[in-house]
């Protein structure tokens, strides 16, 4: 029996009427796809009960684990007590409440507010909507351009595929004149010859410059993730974090951290902007890890800067969703911060996620393999046809691909991206399951190695 062909009634439906999110349609409708059924602890089964290791944490997101009951209670417990209601104007309930103080206190220094959403691109679509409410509100509405970085991924909202960066932006045409694109700190890919320091100094000189010729007056923020995620894991030369905040101070610019990915552990902290690179932001977005996916849900944090402006009196902040401030989301949200910190996972992936790169790491020993980067639970294997020049395998290769559906025959998920292979799996691995995890990724890279040649 064929993997993909599995469950086969949801397989028809599907490729008959389910438009994916992020997909190649056309492929999709000619393949078909793996209908997943079931999960438990670090693991996924397909509905023919095929079971999986899942490297990819449903996506960036089950930070927690599969199967946790106190999660599932707490949601069923909303459900019966309050399944919803509307938190427009003078209403709230208890959950979000609680939530909103939770944030409050784990987020550093003065962000204290947090507005709820249902996912990350309607997170960082919030934090933009706030920044320019604030700058209209102080009387400064032509302060509006957003800084952004090539290879950058934001979501997909109208608003956020232009913070995005142009590679997502196939067959689109939106609100790109807002943002401005600066380089991708991507040091594998530097140019030839230059040093990661001299690269560094690029990027900073470069973000100066685009600041200094759009007009300091008429830029709002830079948006960054900690380590670019979709755009291929991308982990940024020491000292970047704190040059590029460096020159939001210098300017007046907002920092904005999408830490859709990296936040509630994955990177061995809950805030890794804060935590791990030193800096602090004036927002926070998160989604994600915020409830490992057992509910649709995201928080934007703001500082009481941006705050105190939005909530003057003299004016209105009309911005929100039937959904923001979801009580099930939140008590969701509420319990998995819990666990996250009872059980000490932060802690935890600070000595098992080293042991999760150095074993991927290894991968670099195989010559299909360029590059293994990434930081903690977030990892990216980048594919390339010669390591001396880097040179990429022709797309029709689909190498990121076919390494996936070796893994997912031996029994794990991996995501292709290209020429890429992105994993981010539940946090809670032990070392007996990174190692299989690593055997089981080297047999499909060498088997890969035979298909091509
Ligand atoms: N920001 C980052 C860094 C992401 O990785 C993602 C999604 O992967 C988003 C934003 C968008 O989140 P969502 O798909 O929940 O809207």
């Amino acid at each position: 029996m064929n993997y993909q062909y599995s469950g086969h009634e949801a397989w028809e439906q599907d490729r008959q009427h389910l438009i994916h999110p992020f997909s190649s349609l056309a492929v999709n409708k000619e393949e078909g796809c793996t209908v997943m059924a079931g999960a438990d602890g670090v693991h996924v089964s397909d509905a023919e009960g095929n079971r999986f290791y899942d490297g990819i944490g449903g996506l960036w997101c089950v930070n927690v684990g599969y199967g946790r009951t106190e999660i599932i209670d707490a949601i069923a417990q909303q459900l019966r007590e309050l399944p919803f209601y509307s938190a427009f104007n003078n209403l709230t309930n208890k959950p979000a409440s609680a939530l909103a103080a939770k944030l409050a206190q784990l987020a550093p220094g003065p962000l204290n507010h947090v507005f709820f959403g249902t996912g990350g691109s309607i997170a960082n679509d919030s934090a933009v909507r706030m920044v320019h409410h604030y700058f209209n509100r102080i009387g400064k509405p032509y302060r509006k351009k957003i800084l952004s970085r090539q290879n950058a991924y934001h979501g997909s909202t109208h608003l956020t595929i232009a913070l995005t960066g142009p590679v997502y932006q196939h067959g689109w045409d939106g609100a790109t004149d807002l943002v401005h694109y600066l380089s991708a700190p991507h040091s594998y890919r530097r140019p030839e010859g230059v040093s990661e320091e001299g690269f560094l100094d690029f990027l900073i000189q470069e973000m100066e410059e685009a600041i200094l010729k759009l007009g300091p007056d008429n830029v709002a923020a830079f948006i960054a993730e900690p380590i670019m995620g979709a755009g291929g894991v991308i982990v940024p030369p020491e000292g970047y974090h704190k040059r590029t905040w460096d020159l939001c101070q210098k300017y007046g610019l907002f920092y904005i951290s999408d830490e859709v990915v990296t936040a509630f552990g994955r990177l061995g902290h809950m805030f890794a902007s804060y935590d791990k690179f030193g800096i602090q932001p004036d927002i926070i977005c998160t989604a994600k890890g915020i409830s490992s996916g057992y509910q649709p849900l995201s928080a934007t944090i703001v500082s009481d800067e941006i705050f105190d402006v939005i909530s003057r009196p003299d004016g209105a902040f009309y911005h929100g969703f039937t959904y923001s401030c979801h009580p099930a989301a939140c008590a969701a949200g509420l319990k998995n911060i819990e666990i996250l910190e009872r059980e000490g996972i932060c802690e935890r992936v600070r000595k098992t996620g080293p042991i999760f790169q150095r074993t991927l790491k290894k991968l670099e020993e195989l010559d299909l393999v360029g590059e293994v980067r990434g930081s903690h639970f977030m990892m990216c294997i980048e594919n390339v046809a010669n390591k001396a020049t880097k040179q990429l395998l022709p797309a029709e290769a689909n190498v990121g691909k076919r390494i996936a559906q070796n893994c997912q025959k031996r029994g794990l998920i991996v995501r292709p991206l290209g020429h890429l292979n992105i994993m981010s799996p539940p946090l809670i691995l032990n070392e007996a399951q990174i190692e299989e995890i690593g055997d089981i990724t080297h047999k499909a890279i060498v088997a890969t190695m035979d298909d091509l040649t």
